[in-house]
């Protein structure tokens, strides 16, 4: 399944590359999503990383996420207009992270409302230019005219957005991948857009607080979606289930940093023993696992 993914998304990169519209799933009556590679960021791939798409309403479209380079932006914007001649009235960013934001300035004709979490501004300003950088470094000119775009629209809590015979929420959650994650439920087909507060298959990040993640993962799995897009991966397992691998390893990763904290372990020495057994259940765990737990650490060193 996973290699038959892999060799899926090299398909699609190629199609980036020339500039034709992005490949898209319809998911459920009018949700269109373009499925990201679980591969590194490259020249190849455009930074095609993360699960992008969009909700076609009646009057118009909300775009939810833009990709992780301007290339990839107009591709998607492409791969709209393939399905409907409507304006993009909206374009929803989940969070701060570039594999979900740097293909925003394709859209900019469009003139739509930039939509981002209420923290989204400030998570910019601290890293956006760190970002650019790092783009610059591994796409080299296909980064061009890759920018940060700051939303005009901020959410605190909850927003409805009206397309036209199709209403949809987003909805800001408090500290939990990042400081600034939005969710998009599109009300007429109950499916809901997690952005990265959902990672399957791909080892889940933390960013923000992971004592705030399972936090948030109870309240997602109250909400009645039917369908769900996560931010990285797919699933055939129905909601809520699907959340149970994430919880499942951000839960050990809890126990086993307050037990290491306990016997008071090193944090060098945390990091190499918690959660080691979960390897073999993610993509990309070498990468982002220890990161995790490092940041695990230094929240829960705090706890009483
Ligand atoms: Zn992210």
């Amino acid at each position: 399944m996973i290699r038959a993914l892999a060799a899926l998304s090299a398909v699609l990169c190629s199609v980036v590359a020339t500039g034709a519209p992005l490949a898209v799933e319809q998911v459920a009556p009018g949700n269109y999503v373009h499925y990201g590679s679980h591969e590194e960021r490259s020249p190849e791939n455009l930074g095609d990383n993360a699960n992008i798409g969009f909700i076609v309403g009646e009057r118009c479209v909300a775009v939810i996420d833009t990709g992780g380079s301007l290339p990839l932006g107009r591709a998607l914007r492409a791969a709209v207009r393939r399905v409907t001649p409507l304006p993009v009235c909206y374009v929803i960013i989940t969070h701060v992270h570039p594999d979900h934001l740097f293909g925003t300035a394709a859209f900019r004709d469009d003139e739509p409302q930039l939509i981002g979490h209420a923290e989204l501004p400030s998570a910019l300003a601290a890293r956006g230019r760190f970002y650019l950088n790092t783009l610059e470094r591994d796409l080299g000119a296909s980064a061009r005219g890759s920018e940060i775009v700051v939303p005009q629209v901020l959410v605190q809590d909850r927003l409805r957005l009206d397309l036209g015979g199709r209403m949809v929420e987003v909805r800001a959650w408090p500290v939990a991948h990042t400081d600034n994650d939005l969710t998009v439920f599109d009300e007429s087909t109950a499916t809901l857009w997690l952005g990265d507060l959902l990672f399957l298959q791909h080892t889940p990040v933390v960013d923000g607080s992971i004592v705030g993640f399972l936090d948030v993962l109870d309240d997602l799995a109250k909400i009645p979606a039917k369908t769900f897009v996560a931010g990285h991966g797919r699933s055939m397992l129905p909601w809520p289930q699907a959340l149970e691998a994430q919880r499942h390893y951000l839960q050990i990763i809890v126990q086993q940093t307050r037990q290491a904290l306990r016997d008071g372990l090193t944090i060098e020495a945390a990091v190499d023993a918690v959660g080691i057994e979960e390897a073999s259940n993610w993509i990309n765990f070498d990468l982002y696992h220890r990161r995790n737990v490092t940041n695990a650490y230094t929240e829960l060193e705090w706890e009483d």
